[in-house]
C-alpha cells in the first residue's frame, strides 16, 4: 500500500477552544489508484491532506508513506521527503509571475541541487502530455488559469513523486477548463501516477476511481467507480 493512513484524529486547540478536524479516519491508497475525497466545506478534507503532506501533524494515528511513518521523519529531512515523494497541486495554482513558466516549473529543483539536465529531459517528456509545449517561454500571467494549472502540475511531477496530492484543483475554473484538468489527471493515472485529489465537487470526484466521502471527520461512504463511461 502506497499509503495508509490509521485512526488518525486531528483536534485544534486555540485560545481554550477545541474543535475536532478529523475524529477517526482509516484509509489507504495502492499504487496506481485515482482516489477522490469528498466533502463539504469544514468536514475536515484540508487537514487530512495537510498531515498526508506532513504540513501538519496528527493529534493521534499515523500516516504511512511509501512504507515511512511521517511522523518519525526528522525536521532536517522532511523538505527532502515531501521533494521525492510527493506532488502538490492547489486551487490557486501557486504559481510566481515574476518567472516564465518554465522556470516555475524548473525552479523548486534549481533550489534543491537536482540534476537540471534530467529534469528538462523529464520535461520535454511531460509537455506533450500536459498541452504545456508551447506555454514554456511565456509567463504566468499571459496564459489563462486552466493553462496555470497546467503548469502547476508540470511542477508537480517533474521528480516522477510516487504520489500526486491536489486540494480542489478545479477550484478556481470554469467548467470546461475544469473537465480538461480532471481529464489529464485521468490521463496521468492511465499512465500509472498515483493521485489522492480533495473535492467538493461531485464533477470532479466522478474522475476518481474511488470516492470517499467525509463528513464530521469521518469517512462515512466509499464509492468505487463503474468501468468506463464515456463521461471522462
Ligand atoms: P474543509 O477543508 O473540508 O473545509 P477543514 O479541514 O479546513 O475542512 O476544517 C475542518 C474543521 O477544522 C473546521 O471546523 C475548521 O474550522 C477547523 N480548522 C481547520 N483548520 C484549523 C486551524 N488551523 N485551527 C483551528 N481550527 C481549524
Ligand atoms: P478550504 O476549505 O477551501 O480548503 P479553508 O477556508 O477551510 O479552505 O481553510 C484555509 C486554510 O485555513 C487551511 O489551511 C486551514 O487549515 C486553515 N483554517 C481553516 N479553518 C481555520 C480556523 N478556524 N482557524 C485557523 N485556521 C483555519
Amino acid at each position: 500500500m502506497l499509503l495508509d493512513v490509521k485512526n488518525v484524529k486531528k483536534v485544534y486547540k486555540t485560545r481554550g477552544t477545541q474543535t475536532t478536524a478529523l475524529q477517526q479516519i482509516d484509509f489507504g491508497v495502492n499504487e496506481g489508484e485515482f482516489v477522490a475525497i469528498m466533502g463539504e466545506s469544514g468536514s475536515g478534507k484540508s487537514t487530512l491532506l495537510n498531515i498526508i503532506a506532513t504540513f501538519d501533524q496528527p493529534s493521534q494515528g499515523t500516516v504511512h508513506l511509501n512504507g515511512t511513518n511521517t511522523a518519525k521523519i526528522k525536521k532536517n529531512k522532511i523538505a527532502q521527503f515531501r521533494r521525492e515523494q510527493l506532488g502538490f497541486v492547489f486551487q490557486d495554482f501557486n504559481v510566481l509571475d515574476t518567472f516564465s513558466n518554465k522556470d516555475n516549473i524548473l525552479l523548486p529543483m534549481v533550489l534543491s541541487n537536482a540534476d537540471i539536465k534530467e529534469m528538462e529531459r523529464r520535461l520535454q517528456e511531460i509537455a506533450p502530455i500536459l498541452g504545456i509545449q508551447n506555454l514554456l517561454e511565456k509567463y504566468p500571467y499571459e496564459i489563462s488559469g486552466g493553462q496555470r494549472q497546467r503548469v502547476a502540475i508540470a511542477r508537480a511531477i517533474i521528480t516522477n513523486p510516487p504520489l500526486l496530492l491536489a486540494d480542489e484543483p478545479t477550484g478556481a475554473l470554469d467548467s470546461k477548463s475544469s473537465e480538461q484538468i480532471l481529464g489529464l489527471f485521468k490521463e496521468l493515472n492511465r499512465l500509472n501516477k498515483t493521485i489522492l485529489m480533495v473535492t467538493h465537487s461531485i464533477q470532479a470526484a466522478s474522475y476518481a476511481s474511488r470516492v470517499l466521502f467525509i463528513k464530521d471527520g469521518v469517512v462515512y461512504h466509499e464509492l468505487y467507480r463503474g468501468e468506463e463511461s464515456n463521461q471522462a
